[in-house]
């Protein structure tokens, strides 16, 4: 048995929590401080931290946390010293007894990886700011080529792996893709259904990587109607990748 619920960090960041019988991880905690409250009052037994990528907004809980509690903290080769067990590509982790395989997906940072467990055929995924429901992340130390063939990795797991993205972006991600692809209908019916969580502050995760291969732009990068629409948006008919690299720079002036 084991459960996973966001804790909301900052405007729009998940800090996921992972709890079985044996106790509770965090991934990319940003903030400690909705995280020591549990601790305090015995709702978790933190037993380790998972790290996706070095940015602030999913590392910067790191120290508090330690100090707290020195539990084993896994991620990638980075500038972030409070990361005791580093990871690299296909390495196996176990915690909290699930067995948890590290995936390197470069793009959005360079030491960017994800933690994949198949779980008993109930496969979840961590992948921080890479890809996201209805879109993915922006490539700001990597290259275009680097974020697809990512992006591609991801989208080979099992269809029912549960996705676990490290912000909010959902509803304006499928804003953009509808602009995109606005001839699909599963989109469509997608968007309304965000749009109504969203009223209530209602999380639109975990995504599916099944659901994401009918609604994100970046995974249908051969779709007939996507390759035209960029064709004729900018003039550009290429292969995969380059259609890729002129959605994300599209989508990164939307
Ligand atoms: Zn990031």
């Amino acid at each position: 048995m084991f459960s996973v619920n966001p804790i909301k960090a900052f405007s729009d960041n998940y800090i996921w929590l992972l709890t079985t019988n044996e106790g509770s991880i965090v991934v990319d905690p940003g903030e400690a401080v909705k995280i020591l409250d549990l601790i305090d009052k015995d709702k978790i037994n933190l037993q380790g931290v998972l790290i996706t990528h070095h940015h602030f907004d999913h590392t910067s809980g790191l120290g508090d946390l330690i100090n707290k509690k020195l539990v084993d903290v896994y991620g990638p080769e980075n500038n972030i010293i409070e990361i005791n067990k580093r990871v690299k590509d296909l390495d196996q982790i176990s915690v909290l007894g699930i067995d948890f395989e590290v995936i390197e997906i470069p793009g959005h940072t360079l030491d960017h990886i994800a933690f994949y467990a198949f779980n008993d055929n109930n496969p979840i995924l961590f992948c921080g700011d890479s890809l996201f429901a209805g879109g993915c992340g922006r490539v700001f130390e990597g290259t275009y080529e680097q974020m697809f063939n990512s992006l591609k990795k991801l989208s080979s797991l099992p269809s029912n792996t549960k996705v676990y993205c490290g912000h909010e972006y959902t509803l304006s991600n499928l804003k953009f893709a509808l602009e995109v692809d606005i001839q699909n209908k599963y989109l469509m019916d997608e968007y309304k259904h965000i749009l109504e969580l969203s009223k209530s502050s209602t999380p639109s995760l975990p995504t599916t990587i099944d659901k994401e291969f009918k609604v994100n732009p970046f995974l249908r990068c051969n779709d007939p109607f996507i390759k035209n629409k960029i064709k004729k948006e900018f003039g550009i008919e290429g292969n995969e990748l380059e259609t890729f690299t002129a959605l994300r720079k599209w989508k990164d002036n939307f």
